[in-house]
């Protein structure tokens, strides 16, 4: 991408090198009042001069606007990038709130459950109490009972002590049939009482430690779902992270190619600027030529000379069968055309052979009248975009002009008869196949006019 960015940078760089170049050239050209002085082909060499740089301008402004199109189709693209990744940032954030929903719930329910075996302990510890003090009442109990059958013993008793002190236990003390004879009852009623709430007090911790136990596996068991949700969580999370960095990343690039298309942009109105400051020069130079035909060509009312048998009548400069591919004032496309452009035709009426050869390259063109030839680029330079090209002056005050000559059989000077072979028809200059762009100029008084040619001659 970055390596992308440094190839249209230097371009712009080398492109806008140029576009000094060609200022410095219009900073060379002379003064119009300097005209008088200059020659024709100074004025051709200059126009030259003007026309491919016109034409390298536009080139360069549709390479730029070449780039600006595809900056455009990577921005679309870019965008839509954004849009994807946009929406998956979107579900994320979605799961990742539902899952702190879950985590949210399985927090309180774990604190439940905490709250619940802590309440256990406290009734267990109640309990733990309960029990030690019935114990120590049954200790007290059994000392007094110890007391009083000592007593009955003083008083002339049995073997009821021997017994006494060989018990192991409180139990199998109390359960000695012969004792319990004597012991009043009241006291038996007592021990009775306290040994069944033992009893029932150890049923009740063992219950209570049972549920204890059943609610920490419960705990146990939300922990590790607990622990699950959170590894999700923190899943969801990198994803999310991933994302908006390569949501980050797009938009960086987006921005690196808005800038290029704000730069390209600006380089393209530079571009439209030039050449419209260079079809301008163009123009002046023209009124020029022009202006050179106002001099030195002949205007209507003027008596063609007696050898150029001008009779009035032009004819259609290319004999043989042929077509009319571009007329005046313009092309199809709207741009001007001053001329009308003329190519041979086999006999199906097409342009080229089944080879794609034309049928235009290389025949002969003629004089549509007689007169003298008053200016002849035969050196196959750009010459306006006309290539190798002529103009005769008819005496009458009209000229006609024959451009993009394979070469030409006249000079300048030259006297032509109507009907006669000038030339032959080729591609030079500003072309997109071989023809004949024929123009009439119409000199009257002071101004020199580029007129339709199909007003004077007539295709057969
Ligand atoms: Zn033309």
């Amino acid at each position: 991408m970055s390596l992308k960015i440094n190839n249209v940078a230097n371009k712009l760089k080398a492109v806008l090198c140029l576009v000094l170049v060609f200022t410095c050239t219009f900073c060379l050209f002379a003064p119009i009042s300097a005209f008088a002085e200059k020659t024709l082909e100074d004025l051709r060499d200059e126009y030259d001069k003007i026309e491919q740089s016109i034409q390298q301008n536009q080139q360069n402004l549709n390479e730029v606007e070449g780039e600006i199109k595809d900056n455009k189709s990577k921005l679309n693209k870019l965008n839509s990038e954004i849009d994807d990744i946009q929406a998956q940032v979107d579900i994320l954030t979605n799961r990742i709130d539902i899952l702190n929903g879950d985590i949210s719930n399985l927090n309180s329910n774990i604190q439940n459950v905490t709250k619940e075996i802590a309440d256990i302990n406290i009734m267990v510890a109640e309990i733990e109490i309960q029990i030690a003090e019935n114990e120590v009442l049954i200790v007290e109990t059994r000392e007094m009972l110890l007391l009083r059958i000592r007593e009955n013993y003083m008083a002339g008793g049995g073997s009821n002590l021997e017994i006494l002190f060989s018990a192991e236990d409180m139990t199998s003390f109390l359960t000695r049939k012969e004792l319990v004879d004597r012991v009043s009852e009241n006291d038996s009623k007592l021990i009775t009482q306290l040994t069944s709430d033992i009893v029932e007090l150890n049923s009740l911790e063992t219950r209570l430690e049972t549920q204890k136990v059943e609610l920490e596996g419960k705990k146990v068991q939300l922990n590790a779902d607990m622990t699950t949700l959170t590894a999700r969580q923190d899943d969801l999370q990198s994803s999310m992270d991933v994302q908006e960095e390569k949501k980050k990343e797009v938009t960086e690039r987006y921005e690196e190619i808005e800038d290029i298309l704000e730069q390209l942009d600006e380089d393209s109105e530079e571009y439209k600027a030039i050449i419209a400051r260079q079809e301008e020069e163009r123009k002046i130079i023209e009124a020029q030529i022009d202006n050179y035909i106002k001099d030195h060509g002949s205007q209507v009312g003027d008596k063609p000379k007696d050898e150029y048998n001008n009779d009035g009548d032009m004819i259609w400069p290319v004999a043989g069968k042929t077509t009319m591919t571009a007329g005046y004032p313009a092309y199809s496309n709207g741009k001007a055309h001053y001329g009308i452009d003329i190519c041979v035709v086999g006999a199906t009426g097409g342009t080229r052979d089944e080879n794609g050869k034309s049928y235009s390259l290389g025949k002969p063109f003629r004089a549509a009248q007689g007169g003298e030839v008053i200016i002849a680029a035969n050196d196959n330079n750009w010459n306006y975009g006309f290539g190798n090209y002529c103009v005769i002056d008819h005496g009458d005050g009209t000229q006609t002009l024959y451009a993009h000559a394979q070469k030409l059989y006249v000079k300048k000077g030259d006297v032509v008869q109507k009907g006669e072979e000038i030339g032959a028809i080729g591609e030079t200059g500003n072309v997109t196949g071989p023809h004949l762009h024929f123009e009439v100029r119409v000199k009257k008084g002071d101004s020199v006019s580029r007129v339709q040619p199909l007003d004077y001659v007539k295709k057969p």
